[in-house]
């Protein structure tokens, strides 16, 4: 058995479908702990529900587990000195022990099903980490709409085992320290501290954590919009923000300093794990608001470096049909770097540049016919102005364009924006001197050539 101050955890999804967002929380709550603790994180797969478990949701699961950056030190794919980590592949220890059992009278089989006996007046209060002290005598366990005490089925009579007694045979066999899952748990917690006691073995300590809930404060659901891993992902949100979004439902790291407060809103996986602490882990309810994660995910981009920006966007451009190959790597990240923070969401910031992988979109958007035919001569001179400047640089495009504008009286606005919608086709943009040189003369030339500017 594994030593006692050794922090193991579990992650125990069931394989019946996506890695949805409340598995995901647990599975990143389980890791943190983990991580911050230098113990170890195992992933098991609870498929005793043959009907509805599928080797293709297990494998969903564990890839957006690795799209999240959460990884397990044992599980089904890694083994690990407390295998088989898949449950369907423990029959025989479930067997062994419900045998035990009920050899000690404490277990009785009931047609081919094996029940646990549940004896009146026994305390099964535990401290929960997270919510305190939760009292429970086993006269609780009742039926539903009974007075009699309901004894607690082990094996059903298909030879499978149930749910609260493979998690406690599992985590007892496993050595795990600390239950971490979801509070619609705690109401199984006392049963299982009972099978606990009468296989004479150690509770571990629990932590359930708090309910997740929508913005209009009712349990989440499909209604709620995004309620898988992978729906973020396809949205364009960042593994990174989504880590960090998840684990501020129910957590917030300590203020670093007396100013930092929303600033430590923001952060990596490895200073989450170095902050995380399960004392302040809160029960209250925790809101998804998806305004936060765009907030969150914004806050990640800005901080990626150029290249690992790009390689988020990149995917993007492709699905919109951009012709992303015509261009440098170094040149497409560097346009976005000009988008300075504009776009939430990959997806945002891949359709708000789309101007720079190509033309065809910003002729797609904007047809040029607001722009009259007398206003076309005086805006040809202003742009034959710019192409005159010899260096072509942002700041000496500006100090043209202003010089030229002022000698004439005219608003710079009335000739930057056309050059705007020239070239985006979109009414904001970066600094529109700093979109042309990016893009170069030939570029610019082109672009106004098709709308009779230049
Ligand atoms: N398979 C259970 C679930 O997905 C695990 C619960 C637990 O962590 O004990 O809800």
């Amino acid at each position: 058995m594994a030593d006692k101050d050794i922090v193991r955890v579990r992650f125990a999804p069931s394989p019946t479908g996506a890695l949805h967002i409340g598995g995901g929380h647990t599975a990143l709550f389980n890791w943190l702990w983990a991580r911050h603790t230098g113990g170890k994180f195992i992933l098991r797969i609870e498929d005793t529900d043959l009907v509805r478990s599928t080797k293709e949701y297990e494998q969903t699961i564990m890839d957006g587990m690795t799209w999240l950056g959460l990884d397990w030190d044992e599980g089904p794919d890694k083994g690990g000195d407390y295998g088989p980590y898949r449950q369907s592949e423990r029959l025989d220890l479930y067997r062994k022990y419900a045998r035990q059992l009920m050899d000690e009278g404490k277990a009785y089989r009931d047609g081919e099903a094996v029940l646990f006996k549940v004896e009146p007046g026994q305390d099964v209060s535990f401290d929960d980490k997270v919510y305190g002290r939760v009292e429970v005598m086993s006269d609780a366990l009742k039926e539903r709409d009974s007075d009699k005490l309901k004894d607690i089925v082990i094996i059903k009579s298909d030879g499978m085992p149930t749910y609260n007694y493979a998690v406690v045979v599992d985590d007892h066999l496993m050595a795990i320290s600390h239950v971490i899952r979801g509070e619609d748990h705690i109401s199984n917690t006392p049963k299982q501290i009972l099978l606990y006691r009468a296989l004479g073995w150690d509770v571990p300590v629990f932590a359930h954590l708090p309910m997740i809930l929508g913005k209009d404060k009712k349990k989440l659901s499909k209604r709620h919009g995004a309620t898988s891993v992978y729906e973020y992902r396809d949205m364009g949100y960042m593994p990174d923000s989504v880590f960090n979004f998840l684990a501020l439902l129910g957590w917030s790291p300590q203020s670093r300093g007396e100013s930092g407060q929303a600033g430590d809103e923001i952060f990596t996986r490895d200073e989450a794990a170095r902050l995380f602490e399960l004392s302040r882990v809160t029960r209250k309810p925790a809101v998804l608001d998806p305004d936060k994660m765009n907030f969150i995910n914004q806050e990640h981009l800005k901080r990626l470096d150029p290249m690992t920006r790009l390689a988020m966007v990149r995917p993007f451009w492709e699905e919109m049909g951009l012709p992303v190959r015509n261009h440098e790597d170094a040149w497409l990240a560097e346009a976005l770097t000009l988008m300075a923070g504009r776009g939430r969401t990959a997806r945002e910031m891949a359709e708000f540049s789309d101007y720079f992988v190509a033309f065809e979109p910003v002729k797609a958007r904007w047809d040029g016919s607001d722009i009259s035919e007398d206003r076309k001569p005086g805006l040809r001179e202003f742009f034959a102005a710019l192409f005159n400047v010899p260096e072509w640089t942002p700041d000496a495009l500006e100090a043209c364009a202003r010089a030229w504008t002022e000698e004439r009286g005219v608003k710079m606005k009335d000739y930057a924006m056309p050059l705007r919608f020239v070239l985006t086709g979109m009414k904001v943009s970066p600094g529109i001197f700093e979109v042309a040189v990016h893009l170069g003369r030939d570029e610019v030339k082109r672009r106004l050539e098709h709308y009779g500017l230049a």
